[in-house]
């Protein structure tokens, strides 16, 4: 398997006015050609940051990439135009977003939202145009988008897709209308898909029942997919490997069978000690204490230590390094030889 995206020691800074918030403090991952990658974490920490960074949807300012690379097919994409990127985006990464009815529009239907979206990615147009305010499409084009349209909402398994073209956003549950923002982001056949929590704003059922489809859509495609969750379930259903991140900076990274018999980092025990599978014997949950840190004045050192049980005084004073523990399972920790860079903290 070819490497396709490649994430080295990314830092993004937003600028506020409560002051610069270190959003992302060095964040390093690599994906496969068709390998899907869970990212995991409590809210803030990071995530959809890191997703934003990757398909350049970065609201700059207040954001500011302050040090790193990301490098997709061997190109860096912190170096390329807006044009560019506006290129690539939906073509080449697409990205499927938490709230679908926050991305449609709800006055026009569900079939001239797809339409114009198949039609953008087909012509080539002028940078930043997406093809839809400056030119006219002709029948045979129109006639023809509908109809991948048509296919498209049949392979996310919408049923009557000729019939459900016609109806509005308002007109479809929660889980229809993650499956039409599913088919608007494979619209343009793109190699690496980024969703984004796509899951998380319905019931366990759907849930399933969209996590299923886009692990056929993968499969059948062939496509790289990063799969961003606060939900550990959710990522171990659709991931081989995982990338736990807190605060900003990712503490451990395995496959997904490894960290569920052998998690390393006390991050990571907190977060799978609060999954709740032992309802049924009426034990209690065990959160993890505290709050995810202030990142306009984050702790120093490692910046779990205000909520890490087993830190340590050198936890307070130096930034953990990434460790390979053993073969693909590296951890950010100083419990483990060689995190302190070699001070001997
Ligand atoms: Fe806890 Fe220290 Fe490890 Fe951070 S480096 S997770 S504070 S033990």
């Amino acid at each position: 398997m070819g490497r396709l995206l490649e994430v080295e020691d990314l830092c993004v800074h937003f600028h506020t006015f409560a002051g610069t918030a270190k959003v992302l403090d060095g964040v390093s991952f690599r994906l496969d050609e068709g390998e899907t990658l869970g990212v995991v974490g409590e809210s803030g920490c990071g995530k959809s940051v890191t997703a934003q960074a990757i398909i350049g949807l970065l609201p700059r300012p207040p954001a500011e990439v302050v040090r790193g690379s990301i490098r997709f097919g061997g190109e860096d994409l912190l170096r390329k135009t807006e044009a560019e990127m506006r290129a690539l985006r939906g073509t080449r990464i697409s990205m499927v977003f938490q709230d679908p009815m926050t991305y449609l529009n709800p006055v026009f239907s569900i079939g001239e939202q797809l339409t114009d979206v198949i039609l953008a990615h087909r012509t080539p147009g002028p940078p930043g145009a997406l093809g839809l305010a400056t030119r006219r499409w002709n029948r045979t084009e129109t006639a023809e988008a509908r109809r991948t349209a048509v296919d498209l909402l049949r392979q996310v398994n919408i049923p009557d897709p000729g019939e459900r073209l016609c109806q509005y956003p308002h007109e479809f549950s929660g889980g229809m209308r993650q499956r039409v923002l599913l088919a608007m982001a494979l619209a343009g056949s793109p190699r690496l898909l980024l969703a984004d929590e796509p899951t998380t704003a319905l019931d366990v059922t759907i849930q399933a029942q969209i996590l299923r489809l886009l692990r056929g859509l993968i499969e059948a495609r062939g496509i790289s997919v990063l799969l961003i969750s606060h939900d550990l379930a959710v990522i171990s259903r659709s991931c081989r490997r995982v990338a736990v991140m807190y605060a900003g900076t990712i503490v451990e990274t395995a496959e997904i069978g490894r960290i569920f018999r052998a998690p390393l980092h006390p991050y990571t025990q907190g977060l799978l000690r609060a999954i709740p599978r032992n309802v049924r014997r009426q034990q209690a949950l065990e959160g993890i204490p505290g709050f995810i840190p202030d990142l306009v004045v984050p702790p120093p050192g490692c910046r779990f230590h205000p909520r890490c049980p087993k830190a340590m005084a050198v936890c307070r004073e130096v930034k953990p390094r990434p460790v390979e523990v053993e073969a693909g399972h590296v951890v950010r920790c100083h419990l483990f030889p060689g995190a302190d860079g070699g001070r001997g903290g």
